[in-house]
């Protein structure tokens, strides 16, 4: 492992949540898509699955963006700033499913909150363990997909197995083409 559990967790859902912003195919804009993320990322407390709620979830994801692709100096601005703003106090907790882990917010704070708040947390390791390098643009021409690569030997190039498997096509036919 390369963080803490809920390090990784966080950063898989702030990546997931930005990736769902892709301009040809918005995978975040139903209730139902919605519950299917806070499922996904096993969040607890509130959540009133709402018009109100989806919105404001939507519309945090370029302020994700922005930090994850951010360098290491202007992530530490943004970082600090969502820490301000949500009035973060870390917090250990202990609950289902997982061991103790850290909790910044109330969590009946609005879900957009303790998202932003998660994701800035998870980000003060990835900074202070000068790991910014596991975030990136992902590889795929086409695609403006953010890449978190939590693997050991830092293999990871694209957002997504079907980006993945595109190029790997692509590559194949290359060397057809060439080998022809
Ligand atoms: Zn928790
Ligand atoms: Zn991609």
């Amino acid at each position: 492992m390369t963080f803490a559990h809920d390090t990784e967790m966080s950063l898989q859902a702030a990546i997931t949540l930005v990736n769902s912003e892709d301009p040809t195919e918005d995978t975040l804009e139903t209730l139902a898509d919605l519950q299917r993320f806070y499922d996904e990322f096993a969040y607890t407390g509130r959540h009133d699955a709402d018009q109100a709620e989806l919105h404001t979830i939507r519309a945090l994801r370029p302020r994700l963006r922005e930090l994850l692709t951010a360098d290491r100096d202007d992530a530490v601005e943004l970082v600090n700033e969502m820490l301000r703003e949500g009035k973060a106090l870390p917090q250990l907790v202990r609950h289902e499913p997982f061991d103790w882990h850290l909790h910044a917010v109330d969590n009946q704070a609005p879900l957009a909150t303790r998202i932003v708040v998660e994701t800035a947390m998870a980000m003060i390791d990835v900074i202070r363990a000068d790991e910014m390098s596991r975030l990136g643009h992902c590889a795929d021409e086409e695609c403006t997909g953010v890449v978190l690569d939590l693997s050991r030997n830092r293999s990871r190039r694209f957002c997504s197995t079907p980006c993945g498997n595109r190029n790997a096509v692509a590559a194949y036919r290359a060397r057809q083409a060439t080998a022809g």
